[in-house]
């Protein structure tokens, strides 16, 4: 299959591409020249299918005649033996409630689902060659954790995490920098941790300038994992599809799903649009919401990030959008190059409204305060003697706001340990600690680094020699 960038149909790429370097090199986002669709009877073909054959089949479209499929099932087999449950997710029905558990990998937040194929589709990659490349990842609090899981020991590859300094859990950062010994790791040479004085918007800033700069990308063989990378969009399609058929019996679904970079929610609507009767996606953000207020204004403006009880989703800049916009203008990538200029000069632009017909008619968004979140929480613990985390209490909490009965999964992005202090405090009671977390060693590895482009790539050139 093709590709091309949402800033420029000409140019084709093939997945490998795509997979390797994340952006596109006009600083677009890839979009895949068309998708598998299936229809109904292919729908009852599938629907019985375990979780890493249902992968299996949904994602081998989109890398035919590069990966081989009997060598992708295999990897995808080998990928989620790390899961601590069967089926890689689960569903937990409690009263109209449907909760899709997708915190059972080695880091306890959905990120793992994809990051650990994509390590091993990198090896794969990697395997003939005998270069060394450099990945440079921007993380706010999860996907670090799930990439660190996922590279650990590899060959041939270096992993740079940066996250946001003292704005994500303690736990999330040990995690994510300590020695684990349930996976039997040792803090892995080839992984460095990064706290940058800054938020998460600044991380994925640096990132982005690193990226655009051609001679520093070339010299260190640049590589990145972040949630615009397709690679992983691709494989968060197939849990739609598993937890559709769960749930229905042939109607049409809502989902609601707790929202940051629109990585996630982005590959609910690739799963509409491939064919899965999904009625809406309900996008949920917390009290930084600038998905929100587009969607339901059409006013695309990144302010200030503030700090919230879901870290994970303290975010600005929701990068992904752009996939939606190209959509939304009947994929013309030349009105998309001036918004996103526009944006860059004016730090706003505004939707024009076809555009925001289009995004209306299959989203909702809706907006949750920590108070409500931490409500909603208690709520839960009391009625059904069940946990959840702060980013899946939005996704419970927008759709109650919403007011639509469509029988609806809400996704839960993150197990709640990952925030045991916040939820603790919430629930007044302890959490059960998760066997990914029993064998965590007291050290922890990672620097603290200024803001500043020119240190961080100072640091990363350093190890890299
Ligand atoms: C990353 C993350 C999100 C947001 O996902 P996006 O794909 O960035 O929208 C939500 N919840 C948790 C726990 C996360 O780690």
């Amino acid at each position: 299959m093709n590709y091309f960038s949402t800033r420029n149909r000409k140019k084709k790429f093939s997945f490998k591409d795509v997979f390797l370097r994340g952006l596109a090199p006009d600083g677009g986002l890839f979009i895949p020249e068309k998708i598998k669709k299936y229809n109904s009877d292919d729908l009852k073909r599938l629907k019985n299918l375990k979780y890493s054959d249902l992968a299996t089949e949904i994602v081998s479209s989109f890398c035919e005649g590069e990966i081989e499929k009997q060598k992708l099932k295999s990897i995808i087999e080998k990928s989620y033996y790390t899961f601590s449950i069967e089926n890689v997710v689960s569903i937990k029905s409690l009263g109209d409630l449907n909760i899709l558990e997708l915190y059972h990998g080695p880091t306890l937040a959905f990120k793992d689902i994809a990051m650990q194929v994509i390590g091993n589709i990198y090896s794969e990659f990697l395997k003939k060659s005998n270069d060394q490349i450099n990945i440079v990842v921007a993380t706010s609090g999860d996907t670090g954790a799930a990439a660190v899981s996922a590279f650990k020991q590899k060959e041939n590859i270096n992993l740079f995490v940066l996250h946001p300094h003292e704005k994500i859990s303690k736990m999330q950062r040990k995690i994510m920098t300590s020695e684990n010994f349930y996976h039997s790791n040792k803090i892995s040479k080839n992984i460095f941790n990064i706290a940058v004085k800054g938020n998460f918007d600044d991380c994925q800033n640096l990132v982005k300038q690193m990226f655009n700069d051609e001679q520093f990308r070339n010299h260190i063989k640049m590589s990145g994992v972040n949630s615009i990378n397709l690679g992983r969009i691709i494989f968060q399609i197939i849990y739609y599809f598993y937890s559709y058929f769960k749930i229905s019996s042939g109607e049409e679904i809502n989902f609601s799903v707790p929202t940051g970079n629109f990585g996630d929610v982005y590959a609910g609507y690739l799963a509409q649009k491939m064919g899965l009767p999904i009625k809406k996606l309900i996008v949920s953000t917390n009290e930084n919401d600038i998905l929100q207020r587009v969607i339901n204004s059409g006013e695309y403006k990144p302010l200030k990030v503030k700090n919230s009880i879901s870290p994970s989703m303290d975010i600005q800049v929701a990068s992904n959008f752009e996939r939606l916009i190209f959509d939304s203008l009947d994929e013309n990538d030349q009105e998309v190059s001036q918004l996103m200029e526009k944006l860059n000069k004016e730090g706003s632009f505004k939707l024009k409204k076809k555009s925001l017909d289009y995004i209306q008619s299959k989203f909702y968004a809706e907006k949750v305060k920590d108070t409500e979140t931490a409500n909603c929480i208690k709520e839960i613990y009391k009625k059904y003697n069940f946990i959840v985390d702060p980013h899946t209490a939005i996704a419970i909490k927008a759709v109650e706001k919403i007011k639509d009965k469509t029988k609806t999964v809400c996704l839960a992005t993150a197990h709640p340990y990952k925030f045991v202090e916040t939820v603790e405090e919430i629930i007044d009671d302890k959490l059960e600690v998760p066997i990914q977390c029993l064998f965590l060693g007291p050290k922890e590895k990672y620097d603290v680094l200024e803001n500043n482009i020119d240190k961080i790539k100072k640091y990363i050139k350093g190890k890299v020699e």
